[in-house]
């Protein structure tokens, strides 16, 4: 069982959180067209590795808010916990971030606003 430190509530037991899985996933932009396999990778794909994994969760049966988690898959140890939006500061969560094969996807490309005539 973990002790999960709820950003607003404090530490608090892993029975009244849910796992809402991987964290960062960048949906992409319509305005920026990608292949159906691009787009399921986004959709279905989900990195799942043995190790040090950024993930979503939710205090369900506490303040019912999200927030971010780095935790290593095989120890259990949670490294960080950040609030939605944020990115992970420590070392091994930045890691962890740069070496998910979602940064170098398509469809993560696609997330990112492509710049037009005239924007600012
Ligand atoms: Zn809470």
């Amino acid at each position: 069982m973990l002790l999960i430190s709820c950003p607003h509530c404090g530490p608090r037991d892993e029975a009244e959180f849910s796992c809402g899985g991987e964290a960062h996933i960048a949906r992409p932009l319509a305005e920026n067209s990608i292949t159906d396999a691009q787009f399921a990778d986004y959709l279905f794909y989900r990195h799942n590795p043995k190790g040090v994994f950024l993930e979503r969760w939710r205090h369900a049966a506490g303040c019912r808010r999200w927030f971010n988690m780095v935790r290593d898959t095989v120890s259990h140890e949670i490294i960080e916990i950040y609030a939605m939006g944020q990115m992970p500061k420590t070392k091994a969560g930045k890691e962890a971030y740069a070496t998910n094969w979602r940064r170098s996807s398509e469809a993560e490309k696609a997330a990112v606003q492509t710049k037009k005539k005239g924007a600012k």
